[in-house]
């Protein structure tokens, strides 16, 4: 017996349980989930399921590209690989948000050190 896709199957969010529909506006493939943006990994190119690795990539950051679209940077916790994917369009904003601001949140320099002289 071949090996049956899960490609068009809805799955559960391992790392929150949202039940996630493979089947999202703004991309052909949903490769992570739109709640906690965590994602696994599996896919060399988007949807391709050709990496065994599968283990969970955590969203470290925002990317935004030159034509303004944002993409998140996920790392695997299994072997340390970086890409990049798209946001989805019904990704939630909040935790999108919270990624992006993350740096500032927790500057690894005192802001105060920005302020022009004379403040
Ligand atoms: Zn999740
Ligand atoms: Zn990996």
């Amino acid at each position: 017996m071949s090996h049956k896709s899960h490609r068009d199957t809805t799955f559960t969010c391992r790392t929150c349980g949202t039940q996630i529909s493979p089947h999202s506006t703004g991309t052909r493939h949903r490769n992570h989930c739109p709640r906690c943006l965590w994602s696994r990994h599996l896919d060399d190119e988007p949807g391709d399921r050709r990496i065994a690795c599968g283990q969970p990539m955590e969203p470290i950051g925002i990317e935004v590209r030159r034509d303004g679209e944002w993409a998140i940077i996920h790392r695997c916790r299994g072997c340390g690989e970086i890409k990049t994917n798209r946001i989805a369009g019904d990704d939630h904003e909040r935790p999108l948000l919270a990624l992006a601001l993350r740096p500032i949140a927790s500057p690894a320099f005192p802001l105060d050190d920005l302020r022009p002289p004379g403040w």
